[in-house]
């Protein structure tokens, strides 16, 4: 499976997590050879809760797993800090991003911790959340901790 055959299920919890009212962003973990382990969405909105962001609710849903280093997470956005100190704690090989240009979060910070980082620059993620953000500026700025 390539990485936008991966992303494309990263951009469906994306546009669930919009239909449902929140923040489109969505993740995937899946192993290196493109099993799928878990998918989600940020719930911030949802579930009233603001712990829940695309990746760490991809990585609940995956369960327990022993070893990540042959998994890869893949998100429809840079990862924040919250989340790039998720893959950075759990060993997590790879991180597949969808775009960079709305947020510019840890993926670099990963990169340098030895972290294989792609960023695939991907037009539809940037036109769904960049029109979000749009719509929703201070829901965006609560969901990246920027005051306002
Ligand atoms: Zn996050």
């Amino acid at each position: 499976m390539n990485p936008r055959e991966m992303l494309a299920t990263a951009v469906a919890e994306a546009r669930a997590g919009l239909a449902e009212g929140g923040v489109p962003i969505g993740a995937a973990l899946f192993t290196r050879d493109g099993k799928l382990l878990g998918r989600g969405h940020n719930r911030r909105v949802q579930w009233d809760d603001p712990a829940i962001h695309a990746e760490t609710d991809a990585f609940r849903a995956a369960g327990r797993q022993r070893d990540y280093r042959d998994t890869v997470m893949v998100t429809t956005l840079s990862p924040c800090w919250y989340c790039s100190g998720l893959v950075r704690q759990f060993n997590i090989g790879a991180v597949i991003i969808g775009e960079a240009s709305n947020f510019h979060g840890g993926h670099d910070w990963l990169a340098e911790l030895g972290v294989e980082v792609a960023v695939l620059d991907d037009p539809d993620c940037t036109a769904m959340l960049g029109s979000f953000i749009e719509a929703n500026p201070a829901l965006w700025h609560e969901d990246i901790g920027v005051a306002d």
